[in-house]
């Protein structure tokens, strides 16, 4: 009766055919929700826009962007906006059901939702940048809103971003809107601890499933690939943890150092430098030996579809935890439960992010901002006590965390979609 939907070619190993496969597994542990399964696989709603430019020679340029509503149904659409050559319907379409499952993972209340714009920022000047977001801003403001769809930062967008589509979209609306984004600059109604939510929720479903290992954090060897937003964060709460960052890689190279990477160090070679290669205090290996490198723990932090069989057969951590979305293939997930290697799903390990930009959120509407400590501790306790849920679902069905957290997102997604009804 329901045809695979026309407009992408999934496969087994691409992300949204992964992501379809996750819903194939977790489809025993629905009961009778599961009549409602298959809204899950059909994004209520996918835009794409053309973005014009005009380049500062003058000449025009046409970009092809994305925003996509894979779920309302919990709430307003949540998710971040993506600058990337790779950047495909297909792509936004699977990070933005992550999106649904994450923020119900953690019962925040959202849908899930992400945009992007396949393009290589750093081949624009920041003038034809805020010219981009600005008109990008513009061609999806019919279906954003700090009631609708609340974007946010990810790979290659900051705070400055979240400021211009800000402004555009109070511009276009006629009166500041501050909750339409989050991940703002702080004095534009930004929230502390946001800038670095996501790698300390990493760090904080780490330390919880390293307690379970018996794993202690000092002197833990940790691995991390992405030095960005999130890897660079993790990393540093890992280290102030007592842990010793033994390898980094990003998408200049790799480095390793036994005895730990100076992050104080390596932190301001990579702002300054733009990348891991060429630090002084490590050692430069080929990238394919960064995942064979000798470690407790491996944080992947960069773009989706990374560890992939060949891959995860090299693995010698005994914790993975996914600070990316998305970056395990299905066959490569297979090897690691084989190998009794403990994979922290990216739904619940990133999702300290979100539930500080849902903070921000609630903070713009009562105009009421908290402290650093507060957020922090709050973010803290949400996280911890949504990986009990998942950890006692996991034990109780003896099956992966991952599949744990999505029977858990499911089941709250497809109750309020049965609670509600369907319209007409
Ligand atoms: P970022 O742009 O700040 O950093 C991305 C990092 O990945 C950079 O260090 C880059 O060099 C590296 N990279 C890119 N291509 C690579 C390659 N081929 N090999 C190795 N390294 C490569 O982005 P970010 O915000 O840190 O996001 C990283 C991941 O975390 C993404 O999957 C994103 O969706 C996810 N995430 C981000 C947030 C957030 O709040 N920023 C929240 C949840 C999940």
């Amino acid at each position: 009766m329901n045809e695979p939907l026309s407009y992408v070619q999934p496969t087994p190993e691409s992300p949204w055919g992964t992501y379809l496969g996750q819903i194939d597994r977790v489809l025993p542990y629905l009961g009778p929700l599961a009549r409602w399964a298959e809204t899950l696989r059909r994004p209520k709603r996918s835009l794409i826009v053309d973005v014009p430019i005009e380049l500062d020679d003058g000449r025009i340029a046409h970009f092809e962007g994305y925003r996509v509503q894979h779920s309302l149904t919990r709430g307003p659409g949540k998710g971040g906006v993506r600058y990337h050559p790779d950047v495909t319907l297909e792509e936004v379409m699977a990070l933005s059901a992550w999106m649904s499952i994450k923020n119900a993972a953690v019962n925040l209340p959202y849908g899930g939702a992400k945009g992007g714009i396949r393009v290589d920022p750093k081949k624009l000047s920041i003038k034809e940048l805020e010219r981009l977001t600005r008109r990008y801003t513009s061609e999806i403001g019919i279906i954003i809103g700090p009631n609708q769809d609340i974007p946010a930062p990810d790979v290659n967008t900051n705070a400055q971003v979240m400021a211009w589509m800000m402004d555009t979209y109070s511009m276009n609306v006629g009166a500041t809107a501050t909750g339409v984004v989050t991940g703002k600059p702080i004095h534009l109604g930004g929230s502390l601890g946001r800038v670095k939510a996501t790698g300390r929720g990493v760090f904080v479903t780490g330390r919880e499933a390293a307690r379970r290992l018996g794993l202690s954090l000092e002197g833990a060897r940790v691995a991390v690939q992405g030095f960005g937003n999130v890897g660079s964060a993790a990393a540093e709460l890992f280290h102030q943890a007592g842990a010793k960052i033994v390898a980094a890689q990003d998408h200049t190279g790799s480095v390793v150092n036994a005895r730990g990477l100076d992050l104080a160090d390596l932190i301001p070679h990579v702002r300054r430098t733009g990348g891991v290669a060429g630090f002084a205090g490590g050692e430069a290996i080929a990238d394919e030996d960064f995942w064979g490198v000798d470690c407790d723990i491996l944080i992947p932090a960069a773009l989706e579809g990374q560890l992939r069989p060949e891959r995860a057969g090299r693995v010698r951590a005994r914790l993975i935890l996914e600070g990316a979305n998305g970056p395990t293939t299905p066959s490569a997930d297979d090897i690691l439960n084989d190998r009794g290697i403990l994979v922290v799903p990216d739904v619940i390990c990133n999702a300290g992010g979100v539930t500080v930009s849902y903070f921000e959120w609630v903070q713009d509407f009562s105009s009421f901002f908290w402290t650093e400590d507060e957020i922090n501790l709050r973010l803290d306790k949400i996280v911890v006590n949504a990986l009990k849920h998942i950890w006692d679902t996991a034990d109780r069905h003896k099956i992966p965390l991952r599949t744990a957290t999505f029977a858990v997102a499911c089941e709250r997604i497809l109750l309020a979609r049965e609670e509600r009804g369907l319209y007409p």
